[in-house]
């Protein structure tokens, strides 16, 4: 029975190191570096830290977005929701939240994710509002970068900022051709995980709060979606085509209450709840 478990310890072990070779062994991050950090004395408690949110109202300025059948525009319900959710994130004291927008101005789609990486967002969030051509749909839906965008998408990004681009800390100019595509692969695949996780969390909680729609996790090739470094998911909050959604949306108390949900899907996809 000891040698049993003994030989368990060793495979759990071994499979620690395989993984954190994979997942945490980044040249930037030296194990030697990270064991002296632990051997200081604990003069502050661990994972205080306050997180970078990137929040992304869409569309906005010349661009409405979404328009309800009585004229309600997506830009302004992803504005006012976007504020309400960066109002909540700040008032945990946990979170920073920067949004890509602050009023209704036109924002291209490579400058929000510029913007992000260049608040070190540790979380990217944009916030739409959906309408289909079935006014009888609703419901909130969440999207991730589809894998063959993220091949192709990232790949592009890739070979326009490489030449002063850090990913997951590591400058991939600075690294022989063949390593730096590994490593950029490596760091893209774990964000995309990461995503992944994202996205369930916000499925959970949000299905708590709010109606889902049918199939609510979905992906598709958003251009804002691909920071090769940074989790990243697209929220539809509802549908502004379905006569109930329409009216809900604008109102300040179901824009609180998305907000919360949408808190707590950050506190779980942070403290690691949803098994990736
Ligand atoms: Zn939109």
């Amino acid at each position: 029975m000891g040698e049993m478990r003994d030989t368990a310890i060793a495979r759990r072990a071994l499979l620690a190191l395989a993984v954190g070779v994979v997942i945490g062994g980044w040249p930037a991050e030296p194990t030697g570096a990270r064991a002296h950090a632990e051997r200081k004395p604990k003069t502050k408690p661990k994972r205080q830290q306050v997180r970078t949110i990137v929040l992304d109202p869409g569309h906005g300025g010349a661009d409405p977005g979404a328009i309800s059948p009585r004229g309600i525009r997506e830009k302004t319900i992803a504005l006012a929701t976007a504020r309400e959710l960066a109002r909540q994130l700040k008032a945990s004291g946990r979170y920073r939240a920067v949004l890509t927008r602050q009023r209704d101005v036109f924002v291209p789609l490579r400058e929000r994710v510029a913007r992000a990486r260049r608040h070190r967002a540790e979380l990217f969030l944009s916030i739409h509002a959906d309408a289909l051509p079935d006014a009888a749909m609703r419901g909130l839906s969440v999207y991730t970068l589809s894998e063959q965008a993220s091949d192709r998408e990232t790949a592009a990004l890739a070979i326009r900022e490489n030449k002063d681009d850090f990913v997951a800390g590591i400058k991939l100019s600075r690294q022989p051709p063949v390593i730096g595509a590994i490593l950029f692969d490596m760091a893209r695949r774990q964000t995309n995980n990461q995503s992944l996780a994202l996205a369930r969390s916000i499925v959970d909680e949000l299905g708590r709060a709010v109606t889902l729609l049918d199939k609510p996790r979905r992906s598709a090739g958003f251009a804002v979606l691909t920071a090769p470094d940074i989790p990243s998911a697209l929220v539809e909050l509802g549908c502004l085509s379905n006569r109930e959604e329409e009216r809900l949306l604008p109102r300040p108390a179901y824009q609180r209450r998305l907000s919360q949900a949408l808190v707590r899907a950050i506190d779980d996809f942070f403290a690691g709840a949803v098994p990736a």
